[in-house]
C-alpha cells in the first residue's frame, strides 16, 4: 500500500483528490471533488454513493481533524478505523449535515439547534422588563444614587420619613429585631403600620404575622439636606438589606408610601427576584429551568413498568409548557416573554423582530442597552431568514428536536451552518431534499449555493432531479448495486453527464428513460372507502378524508401541510386501534368508518429492521428459517442427527460458543462506542465446526450467509419457498445485499425495502392496508421505477397502498391523489384537491398541480 497523505487544514489545491478508494464495494476509484463547488453524487441505491461520501471522504476528514488536535485526542486515533484508500489530498475540515436524530432529544428545540436561543437569552437578559408573576407588575432595580436623586427631587418643604424593612409578614415576637434596631442607634420602629418608640413597643403575639420597619430618619426637604439624606438612605438600605420605604407627605397632607430596591424586586409585593441574566432563560440549567418539570415543559403522568409500555405525559401545570421558571417567564419585551416568542410560527416572529428593530432604531438617544440589543436583533433576523430559506418556515422555534422528521432536522442544521458563517469547510449532505415538495426545491438549492458562496465545498448524495441539475459537478457511481457497482461511471457538469451514454442517471436527465405512467387507472369511485372524519391533529382543520380501498393512493402537499399529522399521527393509529393493535394514541378525530374491510395494517417505514447486530436480511425476511430446513434435510445432517435448529446462530447447539453466534467479539471502550472485532475462534463464521461440516451443493451455512441475495436465489432455485422469498427481495432491488449483512449497517431505504420485499413474499390477504412514508428516499430514478412495479403488484392482489410522497413520478403512477395544503403550518391542514393525477394536474396554480403537470408531460 502506498503511504497515505495526512495533510489536514485548509486546502492548497483546487480540488479534493481521492485516489484508490476501496471502502465497501468501491473498486479502487479515483475521484476529484472541486473546491468551492457543489458536487452531487448520483447512482442507484447500493451503488456506493454513501461509501464514497461518508465512509471515505467524511471518515478521513474526521481522522485528519483528530490528528490535528492535541496529543490527548490523538491517542484514540488508532482506534478509529482508517478508510481503505491510497491517498486523499486537498482535504478541508469536513462536517456532515445528516438526518440522524441522535444528537437531539427532548431538551433540544429548533431554537437551541440553530443557536438562535443563545441570542434570545442574551436579548431578554439585556432589554427585557422583568415582571412579578403574581402581581404582573414590573420588577425593578435602582442604584442607591438613583434612589437618593428621586427623594431629593421632591419640592422644598416636603416632609419625609425613611424606613428600613426588617420583617415582612412573619410570625413571631421578633425581639432580636428590635434589639438590632436599638443597636443601630435608632429609637423608633413602625410595627404593623404604627410608629412606636422602641422601648414602648407592645409585646407581639407569636402566632400572628407582623411587619416591622426601623425608622431611620424624619426630615424636611430643603437646601443643604443632601448629605444628611445621603447618609440616611445608605443606613436604610444597609439595615433593610437593599430595600427602603419612603413615606412622603403629599398635598392633601396624607402619606404616600414607596418601596425602593437595589436588588430586583416587585414594586407591588416586594418579593425580590434573582438577577436576570442569560441563564435565567435556559431550560437546560438549574438557574432557568421550571422546577416542576425540570425544564422539559411536560411531566410524566403515568409510566409503564414493562419496557415498551406506554408513557403518558401532560403539559407541566406550573410553567404551562414554557419550560422556564417564574423569573424567566416574567421577563418581557413588548409584552411578550421568551416562551411566547418561540411559540410563534417563524414568519410571525420575523414580523415581531421587524417591529422591535424599528422601535430600537426610532430612539434618537439610544441607551447602552439598545446599542447592545441592535446587533443581537440583526443576528436573530438573519438566522430566522436562513430557516425560511431552507423551507421550514412553518416550524416554531420551540418545536422539539426529536419531533422533527429527518429531512426537517437536516434542513435546520443546514440553516445553522449557513448562519455560522464558517469558511473553507467541506460539508457532506445526505439527500437534503427528503420531505420537501418540489415547489420548495428552488429555495433549498439557493441556500446550498449561499453556503458554497461563503467559501465552502459542498458534497451531496442526492436523487432529486432539480438538485442534480443545479450541481456544479456530478459524480455518477454504478453501474449497478453492491458488487455490480462501485465504479466511477461518469463525472463532469450535469450537461456533460447527461450526454454520457454509459450513465443511467444521464439517460433519465436526457429523458431517454422514464418512470412509466400507467395507461389505465383503477376506478376509485367504485371502491369501498375508508373514511376518517374530522381529524384535528396539529394543524389539521377538521379534515375528513376518504381512502378508496384496493387502490394505490398518494398523499401529496408541501412540507408542513399536515400529511404526517393526518396519516401517521391519526389515520394509522386509528385503524390500528380498530384492529386491536397496540399503538400510540391517535391524534384527535371524530370517527372512523369502513375499517371493517381491512384485516391487516402494515407500516413500511425507514425504521431500522433490528438494532441488534445479530439481525440481518436473512433473519428479518424469514428466509433463514427456510434455509435451515433445507440444511436439515441433507443426508449429512440426518446422519449427524442435526435438526433445523442446529443451523441457527441463535441456538446454542450449532453456533460458535465464544462469540455466541455473533461472529464478532465486543471490546468495550471507555470513551468511544463499543468496538467489534472478528471472533478469534470462528473467524466470523458464527457456527461451530461440526455445524459447518454440513454442506448444501458444496456450501455450508456460513457460506450461504455470505452470499448476496442474487447468488442465493440461484443456489436455491429449485426449492420453492426460499426461492420465492429471495425473488421478492430481488424485486425490490436488494439483490446486491449479503444475506448475513448486519442490520445495523443498512440504510433507512434498504431497511424499508427489506420490509417491503418481506411483505411481498407473504400470501396476500387481499385486505391489507399498507402505509408508506416517502419510500423513494435513497432511490435512484431506476430504483423508483422498480418500486412502483412492486406497489402495483400489492394492489393487484386486492390490497390498499397509501403512500406519502414528494416524488411526483411515483405520485403520477397512483390511482388517486389526496393533496393537502395550501401551505405549511397554520396555513395548511386542509385537503385542497383530490382525484386522479390528471385531475390534480389541471390546476397548475397549486404547487402539487404544477409538479404533477410536469411529471405527466
Ligand atoms: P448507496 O449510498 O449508493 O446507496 P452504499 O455506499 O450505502 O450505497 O452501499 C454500497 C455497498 O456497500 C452496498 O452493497 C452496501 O450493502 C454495502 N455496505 C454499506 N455499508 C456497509 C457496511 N457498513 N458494511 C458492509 N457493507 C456495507
Ligand atoms: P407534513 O407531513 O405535510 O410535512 P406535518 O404533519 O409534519 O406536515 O406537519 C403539519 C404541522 O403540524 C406543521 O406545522 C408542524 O410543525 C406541526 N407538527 C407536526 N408534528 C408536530 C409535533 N410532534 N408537535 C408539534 N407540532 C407538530
Ligand atoms: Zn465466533
Amino acid at each position: 500500500r502506498k503511504p497515505r497523505s495526512t495533510s489536514a487544514g485548509p486546502a492548497k489545491t483546487d480540488a479534493i483528490r481521492i485516489r484508490g478508494a476501496r471502502v465497501h464495494n468501491l473498486r479502487s476509484i479515483d475521484v476529484d471533488l472541486p473546491h468551492h463547488a457543489i458536487t452531487v453524487i448520483t447512482g442507484v441505491s447500493g451503488s456506493g454513493k454513501s461509501s464514497l461520501a461518508f465512509d471515505t471522504l467524511f471518515a478521513e476528514g474526521q481522522r485528519q481533524y483528530i490528528d490535528s488536535l492535541s496529543a490527548y485526542s490523538r491517542q484514540f486515533l488508532d482506534q478509529i478505523p482508517r478508510p481503505d484508500l491510497d491517498s486523499i489530498d486537498g482535504l478541508a475540515p469536513t462536517l456532515s449535515i445528516d438526518q440522524k436524530a441522535g444528537t437531539t432529544g427532548s431538551r433540544s428545540t429548533v431554537a437551541t439547534i440553530t443557536e438562535i436561543y443563545d441570542y434570545l437569552r442574551l436579548l431578554f437578559a439585556r432589554i427585557g422588563v422583568a415582571h412579578c408573576v403574581q402581581c404582573g407588575s414590573a420588577v425593578s432595580q435602582l442604584s442607591p444614587d438613583a434612589i437618593l436623586k428621586r427623594l431629593a427631587d421632591r419640592p422644598d418643604g416636603t416632609r419625609m420619613m425613611l424606613l428600613s424593612p426588617m420583617v415582612r409578614g412573619r410570625k413571631g415576637a421578633h425581639r432580636d429585631v428590635f434589639e438590632a434596631i436599638q443597636k443601630a442607634g435608632l429609637v423608633r420602629a413602625r410595627v404593623d403600620g404604627e410608629v412606636h418608640a422602641i422601648d414602648e413597643v407592645p409585646s407581639l403575639s407569636v402566632r400572628k404575622d407582623h411587619t416591622i420597619e426601623a425608622v431611620v430618619d424624619r426630615l424636611v426637604i430643603r437646601e443643604g439636606i443632601e448629605s444628611r439624606l445621603h447618609d440616611s438612605v445608605e443606613l436604610s438600605l444597609r439595615l433593610g438589606n437593599g430595600s427602603l420605604v419612603a413615606l412622603t407627605e403629599n398635598e392633601s397632607k396624607s402619606w404616600d408610601e414607596e418601596l425602593f430596591n437595589t436588588s430586583m424586586s416587585c414594586a407591588e409585593c416586594g418579593t425580590s427576584f434573582a438577577e436576570v441574566e442569560p441563564r435565567t432563560f435556559s431550560f437546560n440549567s438549574p438557574y432557568g429551568a421550571c422546577p416542576t418539570c425540570d425544564g422539559l415543559g411536560e411531566i410524566v403522568v403515568r409510566e409503564g413498568k414493562r419496557s415498551g409500555a406506554t408513557r403518558i405525559t401532560a403539559i407541566c401545570p406550573e410553567c404551562d409548557g414554557a419550560r422556564i421558571g417564574p423569573v424567566g417567564r416574567g421577563v418581557k419585551i413588548a409584552d411578550v416573554n421568551i416562551a411566547e416568542l418561540t411559540a410563534m410560527p417563524l414568519d410571525q416572529s420575523l414580523e415581531w423582530f421587524g417591529r422591535l428593530h424599528e422601535r430600537l432604531a426610532g430612539h434618537g438617544d439610544e441607551t447602552l442597552e439598545q446599542k447592545i440589543a441592535h446587533p443581537i436583533v440583526d443576528e436573530v433576523q438573519r438566522r430566522i431568514g436562513f430557516l425560511r430559506n431552507v423551507g421550514v418556515d412553518y416550524l416554531t422555534l420551540d418545536r422539539r428536536g426529536d419531533t422533527l422528521s429527518g429531512g426537517e432536522l437536516q434542513r435546520v442544521r443546514l440553516a445553522t451552518s449557513i448562519g455560522s458563517g464558517l469558511v473553507g469547510v467541506c460539508y457532506v449532505l445526505d439527500e437534503p431534499s427528503i420531505g420537501l415538495h418540489p415547489a420548495d426545491h428552488g429555495r433549498l438549492i439557493d441556500a446550498i449555493i449561499q453556503l458554497r458562496d461563503q467559501g465552502n465545498t459542498i458534497v451531496i448524495v442526492e436523487h432529486d432531479e432539480a438538485t442534480i441539475r443545479g450541481a456544479d459537478h456530478l459524480i455518477d457511481i454504478g453501474p449497478g448495486a453492491g458488487t455490480a457497482g462501485g465504479e466511477l461511471i461518469a463525472s463532469g457538469t450535469p450537461d456533460a453527464v447527461s450526454r454520457d451514454p454509459k450513465s443511467l442517471t444521464g439517460a433519465y436527465l436526457r429523458g431517454d428513460s422514464r418512470i412509466p405512467i400507467p395507461t389505465t387507472r383503477r376506478d376509485c369511485g367504485q371502491a369501498k372507502q375508508l373514511v376518517l372524519h374530522k381529524a384535528a391533529t396539529h394543524n389539521l382543520k377538521d379534515v375528513t378524508v376518504s381512502i378508496p380501498l384496493g387502490c394505490l393512493v398518494g398523499i401529496s402537499g408541501v412540507s408542513g401541510s399536515g400529511k404526517s399529522s393526518l396519516i401517521n399521527d391519526t389515520l394509522y393509529p386509528a385503524v390500528a386501534q380498530s384492529l386491536g393493535l397496540v399503538t400510540d394514541p391517535p391524534g384527535p378525530y371524530q370517527r372512523l368508518e369502513g375499517a371493517d374491510a381491512i384485516d391487516k395494517l402494515i407500516a413500511i417505514d425507514q425504521a431500522p429492521i433490528g438494532r441488534s447486530p445479530r439481525s440481518c436480511p436473512a433473519t428479518y425476511s424469514g428466509v433463514m428459517d427456510e434455509l435451515r430446513k433445507v440444511f436439515a434435510t441433507t443426508r449429512q445432517a440426518k446422519s449427524l442427527g442435526f435438526a433445523a435448529n442446529r443451523f441457527s446462530f441463535n441456538s446454542s447447539a450449532g453456533r460458535c460458543d465464544l462469540c455466541g453466534g455473533l461472529g464478532m467479539e465486543k471490546i468495550e471502550m471507555n470513551f468511544l462506542s463499543d468496538l467489534y472485532v472478528t471472533c478469534s475462534r470462528c473467524a466470523g463464521k458464527r457456527f461451530n465446526r461440526q455445524t459447518l461440516q454440513v454442506r448444501f451443493k458444496g456450501h455450508n451455512i456460513a457460506d450461504v450467509l455470505d452470499l448476496t441475495i442474487d447468488q442465493a436465489a440461484e443456489l436455491f432455485e429449485n426449492i420453492p419457498k426460499p426461492y420465492r422469498q429471495l425473488c421478492s427481495l430481488q424485486d425490490v432491488g436488494l439483490g446486491y445485499l449479503h444475506l448475513g449483512q448486519s442490520s445495523t449497517t443498512l440504510s433507512g431505504g434498504e431497511a424499508q425495502r427489506i420490509k417491503l420485499g418481506t411483505e411481498l413474499s407473504r400470501p396476500a390477504t387481499g385486505q391489507t392496508l399498507y402505509v408508506m412514508d416517502e419510500p423513494t428516499t435513497g432511490l435512484h430514478f431506476d430504483d423508483v421505477a422498480r418500486l412502483v412495479g412492486v406497489m402495483q403488484r400489492l394492489v393487484d392482489a386486492g390490497n390498499t397502498v397509501l403512500v406519502i410522497e414528494h416524488q411526483f413520478d411515483l405520485l403520477a403512477a397512483c390511482d388517486h391523489i389526496i393533496d393537502l395544503g395550501p401551505s405549511g403550518g397554520l396555513g395548511g391542514g386542509n385537503i385542497v384537491a383530490t382525484g386522479t393525477p390528471e385531475n390534480i394536474a389541471e390546476n397548475t396554480n397549486t404547487p402539487s398541480g404544477a409538479a404533477m403537470a410536469h411529471a405527466l408531460e
